[in-house]
């Protein structure tokens, strides 16, 4: 759970019930600094001179405010919207796509104003109609590590559950789901762990949950009766790399149970960069060891515009000869959606 340094409550969000219970619950604990502002100029409250310092700030800030815009982004090809519960993340992995996407916002951001946005979410839906209507709740934030006092997947949970004509789906790398597991999900919710070794996580994650209590919330979910998948990115070449992706899997496959309702998703993406990002990495994380030497990788031009770094093929293919195998062997009721 995202316990911050500091919590800023922008303008008019005090008004909102989810506020007043953050402010509640927090406002009597030492070494939290609650900030009310009369405008929503949040920068001048989060000290740094520098990326640095303003990452590592910002990372410690949660910010309570009002979605205003309820334009929803779309969320091509996982889901047809995003659905703005939360934006960015208390954790500090240093390959996160969000150092890119909100690189000058990095903390986090709570919208109270959740019966709003699902009432907006209703008009996409019904837009839609008869066809069924995705929505993606972490796009970019992870809303897990505060859901424990926004309770915002809680009712976007029990709000898709009621629709036949919609879906609701996130991501995570954190374990606070119990308030999640009793409600009436009606399977319209499918929860997605992002999982990685070990190694991967000790090196390149900071603040985030360990692999197997990742893995132990994820058996909760399937126990409640949802839909669950496994991200397992970014797939990393490293010395041993098939030995511990081999542990993981079978650590998982251990744990599952056998009478599984729905079959276990994958999708499995290799470790890529842009110049951009890598750009921002190294100013906020300049002891990093992450691999991202240009030559050793192949450039790609993207869809979005821009081109990233990727493994060279034959190391893409010897990726997806062996996660493919593995999957294969290690699971009876699965899907491998995609090996990138
Ligand atoms: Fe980024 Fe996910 Fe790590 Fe958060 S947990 S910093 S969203 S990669």
């Amino acid at each position: 759970m995202f316990v911050p340094k500091r919590i800023i409550f922008e303008k008019d969000s005090l008004e909102y019930s989810m506020a007043k219970n953050i402010l509640n619950r927090f406002k009597n604990k030492d070494g939290i600094e609650i900030i009310k502002l009369t405008s929503n100029k949040i920068k001048q409250h989060i000290p740094g001179e520098d990326l640095f310092s303003y990452y590592r700030e910002g990372k410690k800030t949660l910010v309570v405010g009002v979605k205003k815009s309820l334009k929803f982004q779309s969320c091509k090809p996982s889901a047809h919207y995003q659905l703005p519960l939360v934006s960015g993340c208390m954790g500090q992995c240093e390959y996160c796509y969000l150092n890119t996407k909100l690189g000058d916002k990095p903390f986090v951001k709570i919208h109270v104003n959740i019966d709003d946005i699902l009432n907006q979410a209703q008009k996409y839906i019904d837009e839609r109609l008869p066809d069924i209507t995705i929505f993606e709740g972490a796009a970019t934030s992870d809303p897990v590590s505060v859901e424990p006092y926004s309770y915002s997947l809680e009712k976007a949970v029990v709000f898709f559950g009621e629709r036949k004509n919609a879906r609701f789906r996130f991501v995570t790398k954190y374990n606070d789901i119990d308030s999640l597991l009793d409600l009436n999900h009606n399977e319209h919710t499918e929860i997605r762990f992002s999982i990685n070794t070990s190694s991967v996580i000790n090196k390149y994650e900071h603040f985030t949950a360990s692999r197997d209590k990742r893995i132990e919330a994820s058996i909760k979910a399937i126990e409640a009766g949802y839909p669950v998948g496994f991200l397992i990115a970014p797939v990393f070449i490293y010395d041993n790399w098939k030995e511990e992706y081999h542990d993981l899997l079978l650590q998982l496959r251990k744990k599952l149970p056998n009478d599984l309702k729905f079959p276990i998703t994958f999708e499995v993406i290799s470790h890529r960069y842009t110049t951009t990002a890598k750009n921002i990495i190294v100013q906020v994380f300049p002891e990093n060891e992450l691999p991202m030497n240009d030559e050793e990788r192949k450039f790609k031009y993207g869809q979005f515009g821009y081109g990233k770094y990727i493994y060279p093929k034959e190391s893409l293919d010897e990726i997806k000869e062996f996660f493919m195998k593995e999957i294969e062997e290690l699971f009876n009721n699965k899907e491998v959606k995609y090996i990138i």
